[in-house]
């Protein structure tokens, strides 16, 4: 399991994050909500060190890691963003093989090999040697996360992965993010899909102003939300 208690961070005076509790179970899906300049995608960065908190702990299977080096615990996590930053002049296996290679030690034919694996796993092995602008944004999307999944994480972040994608290109790699979940990877979801995480998610975290102000089941966010913020933030989005 992947924790995060009581974390701080302020840029400046922007107190960002105000004590957040967040947890995902291996094998899990945890989804976190809010409005916009609530602190998730800080939330994320502060979980995988990108940003040290201020205050807090960040607890894997039931020890603090926040002495190690930061490279520990960043290695474990796979991270996929709205823009997928894939290499333009490298093909697809390429950019998928580059960071078994560099970081894993992986020799050029494992690594391509791995990356071809990858690929297929998301349904696009025929495309291991076009360019990433020949793909379509689903598709270099889901490169993006077969090139998180070669650095075989243990848990894996998603950040709006779909915000950036024409509306006919999200249901796939929503499907594929599912699949993910149903196969057991551990994961956290930033995430505007209330489908997604009404049906996927086995816990929502519901975030403002840089604190929880709710977290439990779907079934019990979604269905019988207890604050008046999460009542009036559902009332928008749903
Ligand atoms: P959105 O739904 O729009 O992506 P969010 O919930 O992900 O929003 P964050 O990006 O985490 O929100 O931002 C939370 C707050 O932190 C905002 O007020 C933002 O301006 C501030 N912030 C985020 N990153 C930085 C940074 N590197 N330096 C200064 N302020 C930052
Ligand atoms: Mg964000």
């Amino acid at each position: 399991s992947l924790q995060g208690t009581d974390l701080h961070l302020a840029f400046g005076p922007n107190q960002v994050l105000r004590g957040v509790d967040i947890t995902v179970d291996a094998g899990k899906t945890t989804t976190v909500i809010g409005p916009s300049g609530s602190g998730k995608s800080t939330l994320l960065r502060v979980l995988n060190r990108l940003h040290e908190p201020h205050r807090g702990d960040i607890v894997v299977d039931g020890r603090s890691v926040l002495k190690d080096n930061p490279d520990e615990l960043r290695q474990r996590i796979g991270m996929v963003f709205q823009h997928f930053n894939l290499f333009p002049h490298r093909t697809v296996a390429e950019n998928i093989a580059l960071g078994p290679r560099k970081l894993r030690g992986l020799s050029k034919d494992a690594a391509r090999e791995l990356a071809i694996k990858q690929l297929d796993a998301v349904g696009l092995a025929a495309k291991a040697d076009s360019r990433p602008g020949n793909l379509s944004g689903g598709q270099q999307q889901r490169v993006a996360i077969a090139r998180a999944l070669a650095m075989e994480p243990q848990v894996m972040f998603f950040d709006e992965a779909t915000s950036a994608l024409d509306p006919e290109l999200v249901k796939g790699v929503l499907a594929l993010m599912a699949d993910l979940a149903s196969g057991g990877m551990s994961m956290i979801v930033v995430t505007h899909e209330m489908g997604f995480a009404r049906t996927v998610s086995d816990n929502v975290v519901f975030m403002d102003h840089g604190t929880v102000i709710e977290s439990g089941t779907p079934e019990k966010l979604f269905d019988a939300p207890e604050s008046e913020r999460l009542q009036q933030f559902l009332s928008q989005v749903l």
